[in-house]
């Protein structure tokens, strides 16, 4: 194999490596969290709060609906024993019943809508939960596929390596130092030859350096100094 036919073959590998490595990056970049995941996570954590701080105000109104009407049931015992004769007084007692039986509706008209509120919130706890499962599920089917991915690219480019390092050592070294450079400079040092044109710059070549590129030898575009390969 010509040494010309190498580079190129080397040119290939770099260019694999290049863009398994880059492959490699990406895949690895999106392992880890998922913000949407962590975001749902947050939301049905702080709607659970909610919950207990809604079950607390619930509790609280029973409580006062129990205080109340256990005071208006002592109140109404005392108005209708008999032992208090005196109308203003009886008039004060039933005053005063009154305005506690206001106070329990009210509270019972606020259990209720705290009562409303608690469904209302629970529907929501589940529908979110709902959408934390399937944002997890999806996530760790995405992690594993990446961690396949990344294994597989793994792989690659470790077989690519091994090929490059087989292939260096079949060709001289100031000649891979001259490939080098070129790339560094260029991005591809090898380039092909197409119609008497080199592929590199598009310049036409002359007719003594095609036929040398021809039989193998190593010959540099004499416009952008890339070796000339012809395929
Ligand atoms: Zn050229």
């Amino acid at each position: 194999m010509s040494v010309v036919k190498q580079l190129y073959q080397l040119q290939e590998i770099d260019l694999q490596l290049e863009s398994n490595g880059q492959a490699l990056k990406q895949r690895t970049s999106q392992l880890g969290e998922n913000p949407d995941v962590v975001k749902a996570r947050v939301e049905l954590s702080s709607q659970h709060q909610h919950l207990e701080e809604l079950k607390h105000q619930q509790l609280s109104a029973e409580w006062e609906i129990g205080d109340l009407t256990s005071k208006i049931t002592t109140l109404e015992q005392k108005l209708y024993d008999g032992k208090i004769k005196n109308p203003k007084e009886l008039a004060n007692l039933q005053h005063e019943i009154d305005g506690l039986k206001t106070k329990c509706s009210q509270s019972e008209d606020k259990a209720l809508e705290i009562m409303n509120q608690v469904e209302f919130t629970e529907g929501d706890i589940a529908t979110a939960s709902n959408r934390l499962k399937t944002l997890e599920a999806e996530w760790q089917l995405q992690q594993q596929h990446l961690t396949t991915d990344i294994e597989q690219l793994e792989t690659i480019l470790s077989d690519l390596e091994q090929k490059r390092q087989l292939i260096l050592a079949e060709i001289d070294p100031q000649i891979v130092d001259l490939y080098q450079e070129i790339k560094k400079q260029k991005g591809a040092a090898v380039a092909r030859v197409d119609q008497g044109m080199c592929r590199g710059c598009r310049i036409s070549l002359p007719i003594s350096e095609l036929q040398r590129a021809r039989s193998g030898s190593l010959v540099q575009c004499s416009s952008c100094r890339r070796i000339l390969f012809f395929a």
